[in-house]
């Protein structure tokens, strides 16, 4: 099993699309779901406890999260040195990580952080100076020998060329990074549809760029025996490749992956803190191989024919439909445009494994490491 370990709810950047909308969204309302807002702001329970939880599923694997996890290294270093799991993860969004010493760093599996793009575009959503710092402790990390999967966590909303982006995130003079991923900012607050274009945006910009990215990944196969980790692209081609199309969520979401909250309490998501309805058990008493299945039963994913493929995309927009059906049916149809593009290529791709260019073992990654595959 997949935990996301929150380490603390409080973060150090203020992202417009996080800090800037949860201001906008402070007043909205959860309908009947009960909302604890007074969850502690650190962990507040005996890390025994989460060793004795983790040793009841020989492939517990931890990501540290948060708020910002960084800001509690040494919780970070007590848990490494207490706690046994398969592998250790984080997603960060990188400032603090030349504050954590390379003995730690290097025993990452998988550091997932957060950059949206080139040096203009991460410093318009997430601050100014903030991508020179990232750069800098990404090649202070690579110095001191972090051999794990480094990956580019993108948030993509209008400001975003997609094609643009992913391809200078994969090769650009700054740093390059092996594996990309990216989550649309869509369907996640309450208030911010109206104020923005993002239909426009999706059907002028996002699409297009999406089946230009598509073709750029195939070509790169024939031109350079390499297929790129575009982790939305290389998960939706692994099932059409392996024949796999009936996936529960694909980020593992509630029944694969799960998160610690703070007060120790087990719920399907991070997004999804403070929903008691959705406390699943805790650290104490719960045995992870145990937890309830969380499965998306709601309209219109039950009807949708791509369903299977889609996995329905996120828990938290489909229980909390924070988004009008009307606003959320283009997030949808970008879903639809995303697998029709790699279904297109697939006759392409099967014929270049045949060449040997490449192979189907390629398109294998870890699933549930924090990548939700659907964006
Ligand atoms: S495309 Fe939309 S409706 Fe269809 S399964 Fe995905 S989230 Fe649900
Ligand atoms: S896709 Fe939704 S449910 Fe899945 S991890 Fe992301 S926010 Fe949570």
């Amino acid at each position: 099993m997949f935990f996301h370990l929150m380490l603390t709810t409080e973060c150090n950047l203020k992202c417009k699309y996080c800090f800037g909308e949860v201001v906008e969204d402070f007043e909205e309302d959860f309908g009947d779901l009960d909302i604890d807002y007074l969850l502690p702001k650190t962990t507040n329970y005996d890390y025994k406890s989460l060793k004795r939880f983790c040793n009841k599923d020989q492939n517990c694997t931890l990501t540290f999260y948060g708020g910002e996890p960084l800001l509690r290294i040494e919780d970070i270093k007590t848990i490494m040195d207490l706690v046994n799991v398969k592998c250790f993860m984080i997603q960060t969004n990188g400032l603090f990580l030349d504050k954590l010493e390379s003995n730690y760093v290097n025993r990452f599996h998988t550091i997932l952080v957060s950059i949206d793009g080139n040096e203009t575009l991460t410093n318009q959503y997430r601050g100014e100076t903030t991508y020179k710092k990232i750069i800098d402790n990404l090649k202070l990390i690579k110095k001191n020998n972090f051999q794990g999967e480094l990956i580019a966590r993108m948030t993509v909303m209008e400001k975003t060329d997609i094609f643009t982006q992913v391809k200078w995130l994969l090769k650009n003079e700054d740093f390059n990074f092996s594996s990309v991923h990216w989550q649309l900012n869509a369907g996640f607050w309450g208030t911010d549809y109206e104020r923005r274009d993002f239909e426009k945006w999706s059907q002028k910009s996002y699409i297009p760029g999406i089946k230009k990215l598509v073709k750029y990944w195939v070509d790169h196969m024939i031109s350079d025996n390499e297929v790129l980790k575009i982790y939305p692209f290389l998960g939706i081609a692994n099932s059409l490749l392996l024949g796999e199309e009936k996936s529960f969520l694909r980020c593992g979401g509630g029944w694969i992956n799960y998160t610690i909250q703070t007060d120790g309490n087990i719920i399907p998501c991070p997004t999804m803190w403070g929903m008691k309805k959705y406390y699943l058990g805790t650290i104490k008493d719960s045995n992870p191989l145990n937890l309830e299945k969380i499965r998306i039963e709601l309209s219109p994913c039950i009807e949708c024919d791509i369903f299977g493929l889609c996995g329905g995309r996120c828990l938290y927009a489909n229980i909390t439909k924070r988004w009008e059906k009307k606003a959320y049916e283009q997030v949808c149809k970008n879903t639809r445009a995303l697998i029709e593009a790699i279904k297109r290529e697939i006759p392409s791709i099967k014929r270049i494994i045949d060449t040997k260019k490449i192979s189907l073992h390629d398109f294998e990654f870890m699933k549930f490491n924090g990548c939700e595959i659907i964006p």
